[in-house]
Parts: structure tokens; sequence; C-alpha cells
């Protein structure tokens, strides 16, 4: 038996970077994965594919809109009528915009909101009865070191981010006397297709190669000088997944080659 197994992960954002790294170690420690995100529908498909093989579990997608709330309401109950409720609830899709803040896009500002922190509120009050009728559940909000810090540029980003943090905190609150946990992991750098634009914007911006912008841009703020790897950001999802991890409660842990010590 691995420790997961009998279990149902929903990891929003799952296509792509971190959260294709959570669905795989999930998968590992035996949870049946539901994926969600934007894609190719072949090379998708051919994700879900391997990702059943690999790991002998069931794994669906839900192509669902996150920053639209009928669509997350049509994915819980979609789930729920096929494979049962979720137990497991990782809520990591999230996009950026970045720009000074009197030049910001409204419309920017509104769809970083939505998926960034309306969809976290959206998704867990759906997936929260059935976590607490069962007795045991894991919320895990992949918020970021901007959910702790800011930096220039990215108010919505950074407003969104500290909103998560504080719906964590109130949710493990709220479900402190269950076996449900509500906790945020607050990555720095991690070389996603997310933080590949940035260092690209960063070349053109200062004339330089993608080598010297992606060391620039991790040099910067993280005293390591190194990225965080998406496999180190979900073995803390796995742990805290654990019933080691059942008093971690409305914790923001930082993964971030020491950025926030600063
Ligand atoms: P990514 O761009 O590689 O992946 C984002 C995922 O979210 C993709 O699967 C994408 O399809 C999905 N997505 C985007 N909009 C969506 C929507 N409206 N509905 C459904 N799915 C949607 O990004 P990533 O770097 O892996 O980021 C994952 C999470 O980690 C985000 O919440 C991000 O803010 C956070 N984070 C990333 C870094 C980093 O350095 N990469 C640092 C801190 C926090």
């Amino acid at each position: 038996m691995r420790p997961l197994s009998g279990k149902l992960a929903l990891v929003t954002g799952s296509t792509s970077g971190i959260g294709l790294a959570i669905a795989r170690a999930l998968a590992a420690q035996g949870a049946d994965i539901v994926l969600n995100g934007f894609g190719d529908p072949e090379a998708i498909g051919a994700l879900r594919e391997d990702l059943a093989n690999e790991a002998s579990v069931r794994v669906r997608y839900v192509g669902a809109d996150l920053a639209k709330p009928d669509e997350i309401e049509d994915m819980v109950r979609e789930i729920a009528g096929e494979l049962g409720g979720v137990d497991i609830l990782v809520n990591n899709a999230g996009i950026q915009h970045v720009a000074p803040v009197q030049d910001f896009p409204p419309e920017r500002w509104d769809a970083v909101l939505a998926v960034n922190l309306s969809a976290c509120f959206h998704t867990i009050r759906l997936v929260l009865p059935h976590m607490l009728a069962r007795g045991w559940g894991r919320i895990v909000n992949i918020a970021s070191v901007h959910g702790l810090v800011a930096s220039v540029h990215k108010a919505a980003y950074v407003a969104a981010k500290h909103g998560l943090v504080g719906l964590t905190k109130v949710v493990a609150l709220e479900t402190a006397e269950t076996g449900v946990t509500c906790n945020a992991v607050c990555p720095g750098w991690v070389l996603t297709p997310l933080v590949q634009q940035q260092v690209e914007a960063r070349a053109r911006r200062e004339g330089i190669g993608i080598e010297e912008a992606k060391l620039a841009l991790v040099a910067e703020k993280q005293p390591s000088k190194r990225f965080v790897e998406p496999e180190q950001i979900a073995a803390l999802v796995t742990f805290l997944c654990s019933d080691a991890a059942a008093q971690i409660r409305g914790a923001a842990l930082p993964v971030d080659g020491g950025w926030t010590a600063q």
C-alpha cells in the first residue's frame, strides 16, 4: 500500500510546470489524479496516459477555465459524480502580469485575481464538505514568496498571493479541530514557462543572452543564486499530505533559496 492509495487529488494548473511535478509526485504515492489546465489536447492525452502507466493510478483531465466560477462548479460536480469527492486539493494554477501600477490594465488585474485567488476560494468551498464528511483532507495552496513580500510591477500578483496566504489561514482555523489541513507553499524562482517569459523579457530589455538573463533574474532576489526545482516543491506538497504533517496548519512555507530571509 502506498501512503496516498485510495485518495483522489485535484491539482489545478497541472498541464505544465510546478503543477505537473506535483501531480507526478502525488501519483507516485498512489493518489488518483485529476489534471487541469490549458494545452494541446493531444499532448494532454499523452501526459494523462504516461502518468497513469508510470504510477498505476487513475488519471482524469478536466479542462475547466478557473477564471470562470461556473466552470469550477461543473468541474467539482463532474469529479464527485465520476470519481467520488476530492481528498487532496492543490490550488496551483496561476498567471502573472507585469506592469507599473498606473499602467496596469484593469482587465489583467481582474484576470490575475480571478485565477490566483478567487478560483482557490471556489475550489475550497466546493471540496470542503466532502473532506469534512470523510474526516480527512489536505488543501495546499501554491502561493509564492510574493505572498510574503512584494516586488515592483506585480501589483495584482502580489495582492492575490498575499490574499491566498490570508485565505489559507482562515481555512486552517475553521478546520483546526478536524482531519483537514490547509497550508500554503511559497516558492521563490522556479524555472517554468511562467518564469521563462520573464527571462525572455529581461533578455530583450537589457540586450543580453538568455543564460545571462536567467542568472541576473535569480541572483537579484535569491541568495542561493539557484532556481528552485519543481520537484522540490512537489516533495513538500507530498509531505504536507502525509500523517506526519497533520499538525502543520495555516502555515506559509517558503521554498525560496533564502529570498525571504533577507
Ligand atoms: P506555468 O505557467 O508553468 O503553469 C501554470 C498552469 O496553470 C498551467 O497548467 C496553465 O495551463 C494553468 N492555468 C493558467 N490559467 C488557467 C486557467 N484560467 N484555468 C485553468 N488553468 C490555468 O506556471 P508555474 O510556474 O508552474 O506556476 C504554478 C504556480 O506556482 C502558480 O500559482 C505560480 O504563481 C506559482 N509560483 C511560481 C513561481 C515560479 O517561479 N515559477 C514562483 C512562485 C509561485
